[in-house]
């Protein structure tokens, strides 16, 4: 391609809508352009780099046995509905653009595809000999997300690839997710990207194990601990650990103590002159679930740890249906407002105990009339804590499970794990962290929308199953600007080569000199003959713009066409490096082809 013909618009300054280096780059070197809130053009060189990583997708796909098809984005309610997710979808979360018809029929518009892909099944897939069988397709997913930003890592408009296999049974499932397992590793070391395989959260997604794929680079949404050994990765929404362990305390007996202004954990550690991890701390939580059932929760952890928030939620979700409903819509820390509605008396933040008396909550048709107690297991063993006593300006000491408080029925694992801690594999394994951009989530789904849809099969047995399920989602176009978050310098991108728009870029530094555009000509036609992807510099700028320009778009490998051409020479410059050689003119397309193969085989 020639740049006198292109679209081929740079920016020198970084445009004031984009806050971090991969998104400043691609809306500077003319890759994309913004047109409403988390909505992007794709331009030519964008799309060139996303078709390549599609490509990529879809050969290990393929190689893995999976087949491409193309899956409607305009989904019928009444599929959602029967996975229980329409509520969810559209209201709690809200994620999914939601619309009504001419004739009012309600539609979403596909966030993801587990439903309709069911309905396929359901449809199809009648006997076990038609199984294992996995389905992708690569398309624009829309999710209306509250926060877009940072370019196509969190649009509203994206594209995904998404696979979801079937199986007769659980030991099918966990064979088809193994070779996704094995398919995204080589998508990602194909695109030449340094990425971690981690355990996950399922989320709203559903099912049982699930790992995501992160591209390790500062500016990543998401934290992942991991440990030296190599033995153990995970999300720190799903990250288990062994706490650091508890001082013993030193407060023998029973009393209550008077501890002004000491409202939180590190001003009544100071107060006491006592150890974070001999207190006790009741977190107070205000859930909604989707049958319009509110429930006050009161979370006992001890004091030098954090409530995940993530796995709490999935807790509460277990309990949903002791509230008649199927999800959690809201949790959150209620603000002095949202207590308003419901306190009897004002609460005694900062100094609140494990028995909190019910009589604080006003129920209503709505509340549940109790606070539903649970208890961290950090704080299960410990003995003499400290704790609020639902007095401000008082905390008790030297209190203990089974004296002063029942011990909460529900003992669960709640806490956040955090760097340092020790790993459970092996506890000299201290965890590390490290930021992360999500590009790939695989999941084990099991049989939660084939039985909410009714997906079944018929097995050996002439018995009617429900289909075993696994999804898959590589984030196409995150996966595109995730590689130049992790690839740039000063000057511009730096593409791995098999993703790049074009592999090389041929440079005529004087559009006036014909010897120098004569040569460049031919280069570039040898290139093309070649089968190389070329574009050629023939517009007239100055040398050094027509560099600049090189540099920043993040071309691999320029070809100059310069002053060596008086001894039969061009020069070859790595941008990657910077690294410049002087190449004989007839040989410069082979040896070009040559590293260009040498990169694509890795
Ligand atoms: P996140 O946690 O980042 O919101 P998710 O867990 O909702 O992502 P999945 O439903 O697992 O995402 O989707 C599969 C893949 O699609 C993700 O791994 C990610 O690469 C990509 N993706 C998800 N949401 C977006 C978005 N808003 N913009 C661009 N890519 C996205
Ligand atoms: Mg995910």
């Amino acid at each position: 391609m020639r740049l006198s013909q292109m679209l081929f618009v740079t920016l020198r300054e970084d445009p004031a809508e984009a806050e971090i280096p991969s998104h400043k780059l691609l809306l500077r070197a003319g890759y994309m352009r913004r047109i409403g809130s988390g909505v992007y053009a794709y331009l030519p060189l964008l799309w060139r780099v996303l078709q390549k990583i599609s490509q990529i997708v879809r050969e290990e796909m393929n190689a893995a046995g999976a087949q491409e098809c193309l899956l409607n984005q305009l989904q019928p309610s009444e599929l959602w509905k029967e996975s229980g997710r329409w509520e969810t979808y559209t209201q709690a979360e809200g994620i999914m653009f939601a619309l009504t018809d001419r004739q009012g029929r309600e539609l979403g518009l596909g966030p993801t595809h587990e439903e309709v892909i069911t309905a396929v099944a359901r449809d199809m897939i009648r006997s076990y000999r038609q199984l294992p069988l996995n389905l992708y397709q690569i398309q624009t997913k829309f999710r209306d997300e509250i926060r877009p930003r940072f370019g196509l890592m969190r649009g509203r408009e994206f594209i995904m690839k998404d696979a979801y296999s079937f199986d007769v049974d659980e030991a099918g499932m966990k064979r088809s997710y193994g070779k996704m397992h094995d398919a995204y590793h080589n998508i990602l070391r194909r695109c030449g990207l340094a990425f971690r395989a981690v355990d996950a959260d399922s989320g709203a997604i559903g099912g049982s194990g699930s790992q995501e794929f992160m591209v390790l680079a500062e500016a990543g949404e998401d934290e992942v601990l991991y440990t030296e050994d190599g033995q153990y990765a995970a999300n720190v929404e799903k990250a288990v650990s062994r706490p650091a362990e508890a001082v013993p305390s030193s407060f023998k007996t029973y009393e209550k103590r008077e501890t002004p202004n000491t409202p939180t954990i590190a001003s009544l550690a100071k107060f006491l002159d006592c150890s974070p991890t001999q207190i006790l701390k009741n977190v107070l939580y205000q859930v909604t679930y989707n049958s319009g059932m509110e429930l006050l929760v009161l979370v006992s952890i001890r004091g030098d740890q954090d409530v995940n928030e993530v796995k709490l939620q999935n807790e509460l979700t277990k309990l949903a249906g002791d509230y008649k409903a199927t999800a959690v819509i809201g949790l959150k820390v209620p603000d002095a407002e949202a207590q308003q509605q419901w306190a009897t008396q004002p609460l005694p933040l900062g100094y609140i105990a494990p028995d909190l008396p019910d009589s604080y909550i006003q129920p209503s048709k709505t509340l549940v009339a109790q606070f539903l107690r649970l208890v961290d297991q950090t704080a299960v063993e410990l003995k003499n804590f400290v704790t609020g006593s639902n007095e401000s300006g008082f905390h008790v000491v030297g209190a203990n499970w089974g004296s002063q408080y029942p011990l909460p029925r529900l003992a669960l694992d709640l806490r956040k794990a955090s760097v340092g801690d020790r790993a459970l594999h092996d506890p000299s394994q201290l965890l590390q962290s490290a930021r992360g951009i999500e590009i790939g989530h695989i999941f084990q789904l099991g049989n939660k929308y084939s039985k909410a849809l009714n997906a079944t099969y018929t097995n050996e047995q002439g018995e009617e199953v429900p289909l075993m399920m696994g999804c898959y989602g590589v984030g196409v176009s995150r996966l595109a600007q995730a590689a130049v978050e992790q690839s740039y310098d000063k000057d511009g991108i730096i593409w791995p080569v098999a993703i790049a728009p074009y592999q090389v870029i041929v440079v005529a530094p004087n559009a006036a000199d014909q010897d120098q555009m004569a040569a460049a000509e031919q280069i570039y036609n040898a290139l093309n003959q070649a089968g190389v992807e070329a574009l050629l510099d023939d517009r007239e700028e100055r040398a050094g713009v027509k560099f600049k320009d090189a540099e920043l778009v993040g071309i691999p490998y320029r070809i100059v066409t310069g002053r060596s051409l008086q001894q039969g020479k061009v020069e070859v410059v790595t941008r990657a490096t910077k690294a410049s050689q002087e190449i004989q003119l007839d040989q410069v397309v082979a040896t070009i082809r040559q590293w260009i193969d040498a990169e694509l085989a890795q």
